[in-house]
């Protein structure tokens, strides 16, 4: 990224400290929803990116990947397609449970809207511990589909996601603004 657009990003993002529970700094992206220049700025590096690495389709993570992916796929002239919580989406689905910190989690794709042809780009706002990204690679996979990568605008390091998702990437990249 270039330093004046990581500026930028950086300056519009907020750190709520102890949100949703005691202990986490939650990254708030909405002052950068909120400022056009820098929307406009993360769409287009990440459009970039997309075209850059021969995707073929954006897959964008509940709820925030939604906001960032939907109109990266617009700008890229590729299609859009949502991976859900569980109970979500309407049609035939595929499920992938994974691990939190307390419990588990289930995430469903409407695998019918990737086709083994596809090149996929997964995308969301945070990479945290990587069980959701994770858990999407692997989605794509059995619905026969290749990864182009994974992009987010912030990865939070001292959590190690990347170093759980690079087995899952087959060397495909993993792009953090
Ligand atoms: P993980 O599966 O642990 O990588 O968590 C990733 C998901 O949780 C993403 O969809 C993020 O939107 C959200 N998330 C996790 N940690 C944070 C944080 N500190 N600030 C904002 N969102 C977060």
């Amino acid at each position: 990224t270039a330093e004046s657009v990581r500026e930028l990003l950086l300056s519009r993002i907020r750190d709520v400290a102890d949100y949703p529970k005691p202990g986490v700094m939650f990254k708030d992206i909405t002052p950068l929803l909120a400022d056009p220049a820098a929307f406009t700025a993360l769409t287009d590096t990440l459009a970039e990116l997309c075209v850059r690495h021969g995707a073929t389709k954006i897959v964008g993570l509940e709820a925030r990947g939604f906001i960032l992916a939907a109109p990266v796929a617009v700008r890229a002239g590729m299609g859009f397609v949502p991976v859900r919580k569980a109970g979500k989406l309407p049609g035939a689905t595929l499920s992938q449970s994974y691990e939190l910190e307390y419990g588990s989690a289930e995430i469903e794709i409407h695998a019918e809207d990737l086709d083994p042809a596809d090149r996929i780009m997964v995308i969301d706002d945070v990479l945290a511990t990587g069980g959701t990204a994770e858990a999407s690679l692997e989605l794509i996979r059995r619905a026969g589909a290749r990864v182009a990568g994974v992009a987010v605008l912030m990865e939070l390091g001292f959590l190690a996601g990347r170093a759980r998702l690079e087995p899952r990437l087959d060397g495909a990249p993993l792009e953090a603004l």
